[in-house]
């Protein structure tokens, strides 16, 4: 599977002009999911203090993630981490939207006033925006996993790129109807492709990634995620089984960002017990946001 990546600079006067006219559009559509996001936060800020259940586990705190300083973040890949304190842990799903189990997942977050990252494909947000625009409507995070979720190892460099632009591309149109762009990146990086999302988040399929790409999304300044544990859910066994597995390895890390799968029926089957345990043990939820966002929502023209 091969797709043409269109987002790379354009050599001539002509074009360049033309280029100038889509950045202008772009700023505007980039300073209206700004001001989305910015919403979003104070939203979720909102839902935290009028957590309806008073002994919700609810989020501790926000962590502005600034992919400059954090460019790539979790053991189980990088040397470097999200800077968690003790029992601080950061839920965090792939593979979604799954209109079968997504639901479930998102209620049993609602209920326990939580906010997590969603790293969505491509494809089924595009064939679902509702549900899309559902977690993000919950408070959610929203961030990329690539299109349609391939080994991007056994791609060829161009198609490895398109199968995150796409990926990238259909998420964003899910959220706004169009597809943002960064066009301060394009300005100050000729010759990087400019295709960012307004969460610049970004997991790969399996962990597996080439030099290349990781390279090019530092440059366009979306931070890779790798994950600190796991619950193994992509192996089929039953709930308990795998809450009992994901909370002895949380009792050894004691903190950190946690890879969940959505679409896996086991693993929203799971959650409330998951959630509660949490709770009864003192473990608190950081919820992610994007630096730049999380400067908007500061900023003195947003709601209080
Ligand atoms: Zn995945």
């Amino acid at each position: 599977m091969s797709y043409r990546c269109t987002h790379y600079p354009i050599g001539n006067a002509k074009r360049n002009a033309k280029y100038a006219e889509r950045r202008m559009t772009a700023k505007f559509t980039k300073a209206l999911g700004t001001a989305i996001a910015a919403m979003m936060i104070w939203t979720a800020a909102a839902q935290a203090a009028e957590c309806p259940r008073k002994d919700a586990l609810g989020i501790s705190r926000v962590l502005r993630v600034d992919p400059a300083t954090f460019p790539r973040v979790g053991l189980k890949s990088f040397p470097q981490t999200l800077p968690l304190g003790d029992h601080e842990v950061v839920l965090t799903f792939d593979d979604g939207p799954w209109a079968a189990t997504t639901p479930k997942v998102l209620a049993a977050l609602a209920r326990e006033c939580v906010l997590a990252t969603f790293f969505l494909k491509g494809k089924p947000a595009s064939e679902q925006p509702e549900l899309v625009r559902r977690i993000a409507a919950q408070g959610h995070t929203i961030a990329h996993h690539t299109w349609s979720h391939p080994n991007i190892k056994h791609l060829k460099p161009d198609a490895a790129i398109a199968e995150i632009d796409k990926g990238i591309a259909a998420v964003e149109k899910a959220l706004h109807g169009t597809a943002a762009t960064t066009p301060g990146i394009a300005m100050a990086n000729p010759g990087i492709a400019i295709a960012t999302p307004s969460t610049p988040f970004f997991r790969y399929p399996y962990f597996e990634m080439t030099p290349a790409t990781l390279d090019l999304l530092q440059k366009r300044g979306i931070t890779v995620f790798g994950a600190d544990l796991w619950a193994s859910d992509w192996e089929p066994m039953k709930p308990a089984r795998q809450l009992k597995l994901l909370t002895e390895r949380l009792q050894i890390a004691r903190k950190g960002i946690i890879l969940l799968h959505d679409p896996k029926a086991q693993t929203a089957a799971m959650m409330p017990a998951f959630l509660r345990y949490l709770r009864n043990n003192h473990y608190r939820v950081v919820h992610l946001v994007p630096a730049a966002a999380a400067t908007a929502a500061a900023s003195p023209q947003n709601p209080k």
